[in-house]
């Protein structure tokens, strides 16, 4: 095994490790959407699966959206000559997306959201414990500045996160590999990649400038992706204006001075001056 995957292959032990993504008897389905990072995804997963402790299984899963072009055969052909356990699903959100979003408008939002309502059913039909995605560090870093940018949110992606309806648990194994490496690896292995634009949607401009910035920020200080990735893993809560956050941390109650005699009693709330 060389440098760079035994590097990948540690990263993503330690993410499972540090977000308890894969635990003993998990049966994870891979969602493989046929880009690099969901191919080197799958891959990593298989070799830690050997080098595991404990025991779980793997499945991939990539649903067919109806794209134009799209190539029916190139995965299931890999799956057989790799010996990986798939299940294809069929399903057009295509017709509906381009049925549903005006011209000149991305697709993205809508059809995401499709693809996870598939993959939810499907994780529930399989019997899967865990749905395992693509999404790396840099997808990370131009998520959470994309929310702080646009959206006034102070949140990343989810390493490990229960849906919504509380049915299935979803994983992000590659949340401490780049982007770079993902791109190098999948160029060693000679991974059947499919491109992703496909379906012809328009790029997501807000995305694209976000990548650029960093890539520039990056240019002049190679620490800077980096460093914004550490910062999610460094808060300080006393820092920062959220008041449900406070109070579930006890900023406030910890930095409140000790009370002597009675003046306690005195103190007049803010809020109560404005009244
Ligand atoms: S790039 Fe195309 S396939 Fe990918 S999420 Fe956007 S619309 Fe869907």
């Amino acid at each position: 095994m060389d440098k760079l995957e035994k590097k990948l292959l540690s990263q993503v032990a330690k993410a499972s490790s540090d977000f308890r993504m894969l635990e003993p008897g998990d049966r994870v389905m891979v969602a493989v959407s046929g880009g690099k990072d969901s191919h080197a995804m799958l891959y990593l997963l298989r070799e830690l699966q050997k080098k595991a402790p404990f025991p779980f299984s793997l499945f991939a899963l990539n649903v067919d959206q109806g794209h134009p072009g799209f190539p029916s055969d190139l995965l299931p052909a890999f799956f057989e000559r790799e010996g990986y356990e798939y299940v294809i699903v069929k399903e057009d959100t295509y017709s509906v997306v381009t049925e549903k979003i005006p011209e000149g408008k991305t697709f993205c939002s809508l059809c995401s959201r499709l693809r996870r309502g598939i993959l939810y059913t499907q994780a529930q039909k399989l019997g899967a414990t865990k749905i395992a995605l693509g999404h790396h560090r840099d997808d990370v870093i131009e998520t959470l500045m994309l929310n702080l940018l646009y959206a006034g949110q102070l949140k990343a992606m989810p390493a490990r996160l229960r849906s919504d309806d509380g049915r299935n648990v979803v994983i992000r194994p590659l949340v401490y590999a780049t982007e770079a490496e993902l791109t190098e690896l999948a160029a060693v292995k000679g991974f059947p990649i499919i491109p992703c634009d496909l379906c012809g949607s328009q790029d997501n401009l807000k995305r694209k400038q976000v990548k650029n910035l960093l890539t520039t920020l990056n240019a002049d200080n190679p620490t800077v992706r980096a460093n914004v990735f550490a910062a999610l893993g460094n808060i300080r809560p006393s820092h920062l204006y959220d008041l449900d956050l406070r109070r579930v941390m006890g900023v406030d109650e910890a930095l409140e001075e000790p009370q002597t005699g009675g003046v306690a009693n005195n103190v007049v709330p803010l809020t109560a001056l404005r009244r």
